[in-house]
């Protein structure tokens, strides 16, 4: 009962729908408990739980300049205020997925979601498809978010960082193969899930079966292959950038980087 006290408390004490907000999504494994554990050194509200989603209010470090206060010196409160953010860790595992996906249909604030990806476990086979099939649906929860919008202007934008961790292990792909082999295997996932839905013969209950299909294909229709550029269409830029938490020295440069440019 009190980690679940604790988080209620501290989301309401961090204010979930006025900070900008970072999800921390990726298969069981992939670093984020330890990236959450290494920002909260510059968190105004530590915690530590780990069978509930945990937020942080965390303070973009040193060094580096939120984008909204390109033209602030640091120091003014204006600045100081633009390096909050909150960082909300999901559990990888399966059954708790919903967790993350409830934030992306339901999202307070959320500016960019981190996932959190072995770069040494995409090397291989089982890997690499747990992350392709995890990152697909969460992509395509974002397409869809964009398409299913109201409004004519779509929802405001949602980035994505895929955070090539754990580079300190020489089996480690560099980043810019794990970009590679994971537009690769998430081609193969949306090929096998469009046939898993014609099989069903969900797409052909309906007299809209090529729009039920459509909406599931994630990006651009055809036979080509998948690459993260097409998720640009649906207001979702994709950026793949490598680091490491732990092992022979720390090393989010990038990934800070990255957070102070939605910031
Ligand atoms: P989560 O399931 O995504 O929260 O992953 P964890 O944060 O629990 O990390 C899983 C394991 O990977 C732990 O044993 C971590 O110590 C280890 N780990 C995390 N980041 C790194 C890294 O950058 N390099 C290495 N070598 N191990 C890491």
């Amino acid at each position: 009962l009190l980690p679940i006290l604790l988080h209620q408390f501290i989301y309401r004490k961090a204010n979930p729908t006025t900070l900008p907000t970072f999800l921390l999504i990726g298969p069981s494994g992939g670093g984020k408990t330890a990236l959450l554990t290494l920002t909260e050194r510059n968190t105004v509200l530590p915690t530590h739980t780990s069978t509930v989603p945990l937020a942080i209010e965390a303070l973009l470090p040193e060094g580096y300049t939120p984008n909204s206060a390109h033209y602030r010196s640091a120091g003014d409160p204006a600045y100081e205020r633009a390096r909050r953010f909150l960082l909300l860790d999901t559990p990888g595992h399966g059954k708790l997925r919903h967790f993350a996906t409830t934030q992306l249909v339901n999202p307070t604030n959320v500016r960019g979601i981190i996932f959190v990806v072995d770069a040494a476990s995409v090397a291989e086979e089982a890997g690499l498809n747990e992350a392709a099939e995890y990152l697909h649906d969460v992509l395509l929860a974002l397409q869809k978010r964009y398409t299913g919008a109201k409004t004519s202007k779509g929802p405001k934008e949602i980035q994505v960082l895929i955070a090539a961790n754990k580079m300190d292990l020489f089996t480690a792909l560099p980043p810019h193969l794990v970009k590679i082999e994971l537009e690769k295997a998430i081609s193969e996932v949306r090929k096998s899930r469009a046939k898993g839905l014609k099989d069903s013969g969900v797409a052909l209950a309906g007299e809209d079966d090529s729009l039920d299909e459509e909406r599931e294909w994630l990006g651009e229709g055809g036979e080509g292959s998948f690459e993260f550029a097409q998720m640009e269409e649906v207001g979702t830029s994709v950026t793949v950038k490598g680091g490491n938490v732990t092992g022979g020295g720390v090393d989010v440069k990038s990934w800070f980087e990255w957070i102070a440019e939605q910031l």
